[in-house]
């Protein structure tokens, strides 16, 4: 199973970044920048994923 790269957001700084999701090392997660361990995981947005109304029937 692959390490997908997520992208998280400092909740103490501000900075956005992405890093590969490792479970063991998910408890000691923390800002790159400030050190800050309020890092929370951001949902991906994939732009380009046709709406489910425009899927051809
Ligand atoms: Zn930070």
């Amino acid at each position: 199973m692959p390490i997908l790269s997520q992208p998280f957001r400092c909740m103490a700084c501000g900075h956005e970044y992405e890093e590969p999701v490792d479970e063991e090392r998910e408890r000691e997660r923390q800002c790159p920048r400030c050190r800050s361990n309020s890092v929370r995981r951001l949902k991906r947005v994939v732009p380009t994923q046709p709406k489910p109304e425009e899927l051809p029937t």
